[in-house]
């Protein structure tokens, strides 16, 4: 028999494609109110504008310009001072002009980057190839057997932004998304709530052999509702193409969709030959120019962002990748500074949100971003760090009174008092316990005396066992080596 054996290597290489709504007042070419689309009632926020009858001129709304100039800084691209807009033709019913005003040769952001922090703690930059404005389409419903169309979201500002293809795995997909998310949550301009729609990523995705520098042909996934699931559905589709090519197949260009229950792709459609979108440069527009000053005057006030925020927890004592995952989210770095605010030590409180809080809430599948639908509040998360801080409770008996909390809320020096948890510091106890535990383990006593230092963390848990959560470790740690060396003969 003989099986062909292969020692190829491959690499993913993706570039993710994002539409990000931009969450002005007011639509990108009228006055039309910018509503939550999954809430408002279909219909009642239009125009014969973003309805796109005939005859009507639009206007462009300068806030999303600054939005888009923002989310352009931010993300270190050049902020171009002439704007054409252009029309990109092509059919579909939630498009009512029949063309979606966008850019094309001439986008707003080009050329810019963001460095991304990944969990084996090192670095990487990603090459942010264009950001440009557009407009939103309507939003197709499916009900029944016929199709209605909402078209509230008709004319929303939309702000697409392209990567470089340098990602090259799920983990950076991912790491990349919680990044570009945060920074437009800091600005201000979205709310990165990807379950309704308002922040879409589709990644393209293709591999190679490593070291190549060919690009293979890709694949693109879209509907994807999480940022888990663009690292799922990307490392998903790495795998499909490595085993498409290493059974000497090919892969096809196409466009696929998630299955979320299946965890997998499905094929929604090859793409045989490009569209054709005859852009040409939008008439009922004019050039739009964005000087020097106003970009100056924009970047000078932009708020912090999640890189400054992270270097300046990392010198408040946090590692660079707990700093990067607590102001991955801004719901969480919010919270975060409030517990700091309160008075905890911050590398406490870092440890108690990532390693404690964050274990709670995915339990009972709260997401990070959730942290202000669990019943832990900040103030109440710092006055537990202080109760250890304080030698009132130990650690064992701290998480005691963080699962009551978060199960039922309240004060923790309340759980404290009702669940008897308060330290002992009553020195006797601990050696009548420490004492109770040499007497009924003679032969351990034996072998540390022998030598045998390892028997010494036995005999602790033993005496904190015995103590029920109650004893200060520094304490019953004391009590037992003087017993445990006056026994040994020692002094
Ligand atoms: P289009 O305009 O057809 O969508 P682009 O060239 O603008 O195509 O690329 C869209 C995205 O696909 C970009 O993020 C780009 O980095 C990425 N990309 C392009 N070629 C490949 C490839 N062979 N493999 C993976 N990603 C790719
Ligand atoms: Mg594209
Ligand atoms: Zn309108």
């Amino acid at each position: 028999m003989t099986a062909k054996t292969t020692t190829t290597a491959y690499e993913g290489v993706i570039g993710l494609e994002i539409h990000a709504e931009l969450e002005t007042e007011s639509k990108m070419f009228c006055g039309c109110a910018v509503v939550d689309s999954t809430t408002a009632a279909p219909n009642t926020y239009v125009c014969p504008i973003c309805l796109g009858f005939p005859g009507v001129l639009p206007v462009i709304n300068k806030r999303a310009v600054e939005f888009a100039i923002k989310v352009g800084l931010a993300l270190n691209c050049e902020i171009a001072t002439v704007n054409v807009f252009a029309r990109k033709s092509y059919f579909y019913p939630d498009l009512p002009k029949g063309y979606q005003i966008s850019q094309y040769e001439l986008p707003l952001c080009k050329n810019g980057w963001t460095e991304i922090d990944l969990p084996d703690g090192s670095t990487k930059r990603i090459g942010i190839r264009r950001a440009h404005l557009e407009e939103d389409t309507g939003k197709s419903i499916h009900v029944g057997g016929s199709s209605l169309i909402d078209f509230n979201r008709s004319g929303v500002p939309l702000l697409e932004i392209v990567t470089e293809p340098d990602i090259r795995n799920g983990i950076e997909a991912e790491a990349f998304g919680r990044k570009l998310r945060a920074i437009l949550q800091y600005l201000g301009v979205n709310s990165g709530d990807m379950s309704k729609g308002v922040l879409r990523m589709e990644p393209n995705i293709s591999v190679r052999p490593v070291g190549s520098t060919e690009f293979r042909t890709r694949t693109e996934v879209k509907n994807l509702n999480s940022i888990r699931s663009v690292q799922r559905a990307s490392d998903y589709e790495i795998e499909r193409h490595i085993k498409v090519w290493e059974s000497g197949g090919e892969v096809v260009q196409a466009t696929m969709g998630w299955d979320e229950a299946r965890q997998q792709t499905v094929l929604q459609r090859t793409k045989e030959s490009a569209h054709d979108y005859r852009y040409f440069p939008e008439p009922d527009l004019p050039i739009l120019n964005t000087s020097r000053e106003w970009v100056e005057a924009i970047r000078a006030h932009l708020p912090e962002l999640p890189d400054t925020k992270r270097d300046r927890l990392m010198k408040a004592g946090l590692s660079r990748y707990d700093a990067s995952v607590l102001v991955a989210d801004r719901p969480v770095a919010d919270y975060f500074e409030r517990v700091m605010q309160a008075g905890a030590d911050p590398k406490k409180g870092a440890n108690w949100i990532i390693n404690e809080l964050f274990a709670r809430m995915n339990k009972a599948a709260l997401s990070a971003e959730r942290v202000n639908e669990q019943k832990v509040s900040p103030e109440a998360l710092a006055g537990l760090i202080k109760l250890v801080d304080a030698g009132t409770i130990n650690n064992n008996a701290a998480k005691k009174v963080l699962d009551a909390v978060f199960a039922e809320g309240g004060e923790p020096s309340a759980w404290v008092a009702k669940l008897g948890l308060e330290q002992t510091q009553d020195t006797s106890a601990v050696e009548a316990a420490v004492e109770k535990v040499l007497g009924a383990n003679p032969g351990e006593t034996d072998r540390f005396c022998a030598g045998e230092e390892k028997v010494f963390k036995f005999l602790i848990g033993q005496v904190m066992r015995e103590g029920r959560g109650k004893f200060p470790a520094e304490l019953a740690n004391d009590v037992l080596t003087a017993k445990l060396n006056a026994r040994c003969g020692k002094s």
